[in-house]
């Protein structure tokens, strides 16, 4: 008998491949690349989602501004295998049907979508929008992961040792286990304890906002309840129901995904009572999804061979930049890339502020920069900060690009075939930032903030560069603009021009500390030990 435990992975979003737009952004990819390294080691590990018909934005660029389009995504279930199963959820008084369709095709354990699409649906669209509506939608959404997932785990006939939620929004899951004890015969407060044995929870971000929670009454209305009363709801979640600190109370262990975001986690969710400790277990990437064979190889070659291998990387990343925006950049000039949702926080255009001090480097092309990106669709900030970043690209046409509608596809180009990864956001907002660990096992050196995954990596001047000494004060744009300029123009940029070998030497060094210390493998091997075990939380 296979004594490992079997672990019942619950996410809103899965990035496995271009071709099956489940995903919005870094959750997602990270919630991929654990499935995939759970089907390298074969563990006993099944992933549960929603079947987003038309996924995230598909963000392009009209008349300078960023413009949301929601096409179909219908040539998924050629892809799918029907399980043949459906089960029902109560939403709003009405059932809701949802079909499960088997993903397994990229090496990743089994991963379950749930899919509303069905004709006998009034309420078809649920599985329309990956975060594309506000309150009432998502709430539904998160209904279908989490009451319609514990069901189709029972319909499987799979019974988990261990619930992971990755992120909050999978929380009704625990209400739903908590449902099926009490209807066994138990009180609400075995039933809490009981299934608080069973689950474990991931929390994903320091940003306020980014901390969804609901009314009550809302929850209420559609049904999300699920046989609790008011009063024990609040007990889990709060007022309004706060779907972190649901996750935080239904757990018996619970972590961040960065050893300086637990810190930050800790501090930001001390007064939440009845909650494990969080543990930080830093991200990995994936590396035969991200890491480009020929680097491989190439890493434990010559100088000469390295540079090589690295240019025709960089070769084919200039062609894809010309391809999808008709821009040609220079393959002996440096090449900057930043690829990231468009959140204030993490500054996007952080280096355009002080333009007599840049304006002269992108003027005669010693600096390139190619930017990729989306704002969310329903925020006005993320789609400024795109639209200044377009700006740029006009006023700058040989050295600032944009390739708009950031996927995988773009983010694998950009992470292998650019020279140096900028990450510049406020510390201490960034979680983790896997891109960069992408970019860092291709040989692409990483200039960033000492956020996220970057300080347990970051030996300056040796595998890469920090911007700045960790600082957290007020004004930090200031601060940290004046730490970018003095590194990228005195260390990086006379690095790259002058001192070809000690570049080479990094970049060698970048991947060997890099690519087992942040691999998803090693990521998942740290789950099983400190967060799978049965023996691991502190409730
Ligand atoms: C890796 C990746 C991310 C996450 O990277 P961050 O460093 O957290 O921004 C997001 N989107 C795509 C498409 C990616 O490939």
């Amino acid at each position: 008998m296979d004594a490992r435990p079997k672990v019942a992975y619950f996410c809103m979003e899965y990035g496995l491949h271009e071709d099956f737009p489940l995903y919005a952004g870094g959750l997602g990819i990270l919630a991929g690349d654990h499935l995939k390294a759970a089907g390298d080691a074969g563990l006993p590990l099944v992933g549960l989602g929603l079947l987003w018909r038309q996924g995230y934005t598909r963000q392009i660029i009209e008349g300078g501004r960023p413009v949301d389009a929601y096409p179909l995504n219908d040539h998924m279930y050629r892809r799918l295998q029907d399980t043949g199963l459906t089960v029902t959820v109560p939403i709003r008084r009405r059932e809701v049907k949802a079909r499960a369709w088997l993903l397994d095709a990229f090496g990743n354990a089994p991963l379950y979508l749930l899919d509303t699409n069905l004709p006998e649906n009034e309420d078809r669209w649920i599985t329309g929008q990956l975060y594309g509506w506000f309150g009432e939608e998502r709430v539904a959404q998160e209904m279908i992961l989490g009451i319609g997932g514990v069901r189709l785990l029972r319909a499987m006939g799979f019974e988990p040792d261990v619930y992971h939620f990755n992120e909050g929004h999978a929380v009704l899951a625990g209400i739903e286990l908590i449902r099926e004890k009490m209807e066994a015969g138990s009180t609400f407060d075995e039933a809490w304890q009981a299934t608080r044995g069973q689950i474990v929870f991931t929390t994903h971000t320091p940003v306020e906002a980014g901390n969804e929670s609901h009314r009550l009454e809302l929850l209420e209305y559609l049904g999300a309840f699920n046989g609790l009363s008011r009063e024990q709801m609040e007990q889990i979640g709060g007022n309004p129901f706060n779907m972190t600190v649901a996750g935080l109370r239904l757990a018996r262990a619970a972590n961040g995904v960065s050893q300086l975001h637990a810190r930050t986690a800790r501090r930001m969710w001390a007064q939440v009572t009845d909650a494990p400790e969080i543990t930080g277990i830093t991200n990995g990437v994936h590396v035969p999804t991200w890491q480009d064979r020929r680097m491989v190889s190439a890493a434990s070659g010559s100088d000469e061979a390295l540079w090589q291998a690295h240019q025709s990387l960089k070769a084919e990343t200039l062609a894809f930049i010309h391809e999808r925006t008709g821009i040609r950049l220079a393959a002996d000039k440096l090449l900057i890339g930043f690829a990231r949702r468009a959140a204030p926080y993490k500054r996007s255009d952080l280096i355009f502020r002080r333009p007599q001090v840049i304006e002269p480097y992108l003027r005669d092309g010693r600096i390139q920069i190619v930017f990729a990106g989306k704002g969310h669709p329903l925020d006005d900030t993320g789609k400024e900060i795109v639209a200044r970043l377009v700006d740029a690209s006009r006023r700058f046409p040989e050295s600032v690009v944009f390739v708009p509608d950031y996927d995988m596809a773009v983010g694998r180009a950009l992470t292998r075939g650019t020279d140096l990864w900028l990450n510049n956001p406020i510390r201490p907002l960034e979680a983790c930032g896997t891109s960069g660990m992408k970019a860092a096992m291709n040989g692409v050196l990483n200039l960033s903030v000492l956020d996220g995954w970057w300080p347990e990596a970051c030996r300056h001047g040796e595998n890469g560069w920090q911007l700045g000494d960790g600082y957290e004060g007020p004004d930090p744009d200031a601060h940290d603009l004046e730490a970018l300029y003095r590194v990228l123009l005195r260390e990086v940029v006379p690095t790259y021009y002058q001192d070809r070998p000690r570049w080479i030497r990094m970049m060698r060094e970048s991947i060997r500390s890099t690519v087992d210390a942040f691999s998803a493998a090693t990521m998942m091997r740290a789950y099983v030990d400190r967060l799978y075990a049965p023996e691991a939380g502190s409730v």
